[in-house]
């Protein structure tokens, strides 16, 4: 059982995920996890399992104590399910639920806060992967609460943690940061693309500053509608 929590580790496991989902969009979608594959997770809502099996909403949840999401592990691990609150499916769900599918990827058998800790920054690498802000970052974009919490729909409390962490902890480059930028490329050029570059390609295009109101009509789509 690990004594600290192995963060490295969550980081690759969550990256991996990514790359095996072929996830290249933000917000991440979690919603992949959804479709049982033949996977070892089986992601279910309360009112799924409850219109399938007869079971009510409150034996389900135990009269709501278990939260928006919880996971039963079998010793099997395909029967490993889990259950969330389809509808509180926030951007804190959503993170719930990739919480526990970092328990059961981290292969934990306790929930100590070791195990905790772990599961957490699965999660916040799976959704707001490190090595993505980074990229976005050195876009030249300035990365805020309020932005990362918009561009990754996630809470504004997991935003400002992940900020505090990427300060406390640096970012330790892992071998799978450049495929991770890679996948997500096509889709930061098109929405994040680098600042000073997109302007300096608008002058070039349109030969000068006053024709940029051009390119920005272009960019709305409103110059050739
Ligand atoms: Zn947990």
């Amino acid at each position: 059982m690990p004594t600290k929590p192995r963060l490295a580790l969550a980081t690759l496991l969550a990256y991996n995920e990514l790359l095996r989902l072929n996830i290249g969009a933000c917000p991440i979608s979690s919603d992949t996890f959804l479709t049982p594959s033949g996977q070892s997770i089986i992601i279910c809502s309360y009112q799924e399992f409850c219109e399938r099996t007869g079971v009510t909403f409150d034996e389900l949840s135990l009269g709501g104590r278990l939260g928006d999401g919880f996971y039963v592990s079998g010793t099997d691990t395909y029967r490993t399910m889990i259950f969330y609150n389809a509808d509180r499916y926030t951007p804190r769900v959503r993170f719930t639920m990739l919480h526990e599918v970092g328990h059961v990827i981290l292969n934990h058998k306790r929930n100590a806060p070791v195990e905790e800790a772990e599961a957490n920054f699965f999660a916040s690498q799976f959704l707001i992967p490190s090595a993505l802000l980074l990229e976005i970052h050195r876009r030249g974009h300035n990365l805020d609460v309020h932005r990362i919490s918009r561009i990754f729909d996630v809470s504004l409390t997991a935003a400002r943690v992940k900020l505090e962490q990427l300060e406390r902890l640096r970012h330790t480059q892992t071998h799978l940061d450049d495929s991770i930028v890679r996948r997500f490329t096509p889709y930061l050029d098109q929405y994040l693309p680098p600042e000073a570059a997109s302007f300096s390609h608008a002058l070039h295009f349109f030969g000068g500053v006053d024709n940029y109101r051009a390119y920005q009509k272009l960019e709305e789509g409103t110059l050739f509608p």
